[in-house]
């Protein structure tokens, strides 16, 4: 009799529980968090070498106010963020495992808003925090991926280990390129940052929306390639705000329209 009178209370808690706001945890993955900081070392100085970074100290300085800021809240994980910006007409932004993320000049001139920029960086913060990049390389061969993580311990380097697993940082490499299910718990991760760091979370799912219905424009291609839309980004975000502690949004630094003005008066960095 007990045991029968165990389950309609248990039910009744699991009823409870789908109602409730989740915290989304890293999925498999075969790679260390230290590896994941490793490889994203060595990615950037890749990113680095061939990308028309901005040197701008104060274009640099709002993005890294902007990017700490949000690295605050407690769904940003740990691991040690950089945030850098690159000159580039497409509308892009991504996020190399372990911590450095990219914005191009185009997404923040594309941003009606902070909190539309402040989105895209929670979002991609979200894929290093839950480790998405690593979690893709993870499916190959996995005996292989494990000779090659073992050999790079001897020193010759991540990205030289992926390469010979034929993952590499080109076109829609699995370390850039997520699923459709990785895209939607970045939208849930990203909007708790959010909301935590005091932006309005629906901002950053109007802003997506508001790229997918530029489609046919070629500027947003590769975004729309590495980051699929899970669909109905909005109504998605509007019903995790329901279940979220009310909140009035108002973080602002008052900087985004001059930082704005600044970069749409960029020159294109002189090639290293
Ligand atoms: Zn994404």
């Amino acid at each position: 009799m007990r045991q029968l009178w165990g389950l309609p209370v248990l039910l009744l808690s699991a009823g409870i529980a789908f109602g409730q706001l989740k915290t989304l945890r890293p999925g498999f993955d075969m790679f260390t968090p230290q590896q994941d900081v490793q490889l994203g070392k060595e990615a950037a100085a890749q990113v680095e070498k061939t990308q028309p970074i901005v040197k701008n100290a104060q274009v640099d300085a709002y993005i890294n106010e902007l990017g700490h800021h949000l690295a605050q809240s407690p769904h940003a994980g740990s691991f040690p963020f950089s945030f850098h910006v690159i000159y580039d007409k497409n509308i892009n932004a991504f996020a190399l495992p372990g911590g450095p993320v990219f914005i191009n000049t185009a997404t923040i001139l594309a941003a009606d808003n902070e909190a539309q920029l402040a989105g895209v960086m929670a979002h991609e913060m979200s894929h290093i925090a839950l480790r998405h990049g690593t979690h893709e390389a993870s499916k190959g061969n996995v005996v292989n991926l494990l000779a090659g993580l073992a050999g790079a311990a001897t020193g010759n380097g991540l990205m030289g280990a992926l390469a010979r697993e034929g993952i590499s940082l080109g076109a829609n490499s699995v370390l850039l390129h997520y699923s459709r299910d990785a895209e939607s718990q970045a939208d849930y991760n990203g909007a708790q940052i959010m909301a935590e760091a005091g932006y309005d979370p629906v901002q950053m799912a109007e802003f997506f929306r508001k790229l997918e219905t530029k489609g046919s424009d070629g500027r947003v291609a590769q975004f729309l390639s590495d980051h699929p839309s899970p669909g109905n980004r909005v109504k998605a975000v509007e019903e995790e705000v329901q279940l979220m502690p009310a909140r009035s949004y108002t973080a602002n630094t008052g900087q985004f329209q001059p930082i704005r003005q600044m970069v749409s008066n960029l020159q294109p960095p002189r090639p290293q």
